[in-house]
């Protein structure tokens, strides 16, 4: 399958939390987009890797995605090493998207900074002519970076006003991260005090995402940084207004 965008990140759940409602966007323009998660999250306090994957199938329904993979990298120990770069480099030659999202380079888990290192690298194999490894060799065009949670100022932010609703539930598709499973009871799951309260998270996702919004003078945005700078053709007809 050929993918026009590819979102890459370390956890099920991640990509949902950071450009879900870019993705949804990106499909409703006509785009074929996809996720690949690195690992299947078998690490996470809450639910089992079984749980999490249904709780994938259905949240990537939501955001009407092509294509959804898990690469199998274990979690809490994603690294940019030579096996799971081209193991990575591998699905980008199937694949073949122009435009590719991973996580910012610096976060506090490294799951989520070494996934940046290891999809930019795998992006980068996929494209070498020389590699032994099958398939068409293949680089992607354009790479982007989420910076929803890095405290660093985005390039560009995409308004995702009207995808809002549907990423919501997009992320409260995993609902076994923030909610007791029934065997357990609800002392015993506020004693282990690990989960994201459900409330609290949805404060954090309207606050963030509407803080980023008001950055472009609309309701909800999703924030991005490139490395490169942007070409503009027009600058009489720009977006978003300066006084
Ligand atoms: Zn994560």
């Amino acid at each position: 399958m050929k993918l026009d965008l590819l979102a890459i990140a370390a956890h099920p759940d991640d990509v949902e939390l950071t450009c879900g409602g870019t993705l949804l966007k990106m499909a409703g323009l006509g785009y074929k987009t996809g996720i690949l998660d690195l690992t299947a999250g078998e690490m996470g306090t809450r639910g089992t890797p079984e749980i999490r994957a249904r709780e994938a199938t259905k949240a990537a329904k939501l955001l009407r995605v092509s294509w959804r993979g898990t690469l199998g990298v274990p979690d809490s120990d994603v690294q940019p090493s030579r096996q799971h770069k081209f193991r990575l480099a591998s699905v980008i030659r199937e694949l073949r998207p122009k435009t590719v999202i991973l996580p910012y380079w610096e976060a506090r888990h490294p799951d989520h900074y070494h996934a940046s290192t290891l999809g930019y690298e795998g992006c980068f194999l996929a494209g070498l002519k020389q590699l032994p490894l099958e398939g068409e060799p293949h680089r992607p065009f354009k790479i982007l970076y989420a910076t929803a949670y890095a405290p660093v100022r985005p390039t560009f932010v995409v308004d995702i006003t009207a995808e809002f609703e549907r990423r919501r539930r997009a992320i409260l598709a995993f609902a076994s991260q923030f909610h007791p499973p029934k065997s357990e009871s609800r002392r015993q799951f506020k004693k282990t005090n690990v989960f994201l309260a459900i409330d609290r998270l949805q404060d954090e996702m309207n606050q963030l995402a509407r803080h980023c919004g008001e950055m472009i003078g609309v309701q909800y945005g999703e924030p991005f940084l490139v490395k490169e700078l942007i070409q503009v053709h027009d600058v009489v007809n720009m977006d978003v207004r300066s006084i």
